[in-house]
């Protein structure tokens, strides 16, 4: 299975929650980005290892993150 874990980086507001579910440890705020609304957004760390569970997109309260698997 390969999967893609698609961020709308420029709404996040960096909360963190989503990386806070992801049973792989595989989101990650990234303190080097600073995005449009002037915070840290999410990003993948290593999207082999995804397994498109989607916990991190159903947590997110904006809808930023995308899981697709083909
Ligand atoms: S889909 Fe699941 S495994 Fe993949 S990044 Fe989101 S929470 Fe982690
Ligand atoms: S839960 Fe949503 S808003 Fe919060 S850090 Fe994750 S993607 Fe960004």
């Amino acid at each position: 299975m390969t999967t893609k874990v698609t961020f709308r980086t420029d709404s996040c507001k960096g909360c963190g929650l989503c990386v806070s579910v992801c049973p792989k440890h595989l989101l990650a705020v990234d303190k080097d980005q600073i995005n449009k609304k002037g915070h840290h957004p999410v990003v993948m760390t290593d999207q082999s290892q995804c397994i498109a569970c989607a916990f991190c997109a159903t947590m997110c309260p904006d809808c930023i993150i995308t899981v697709e698997k083909f």
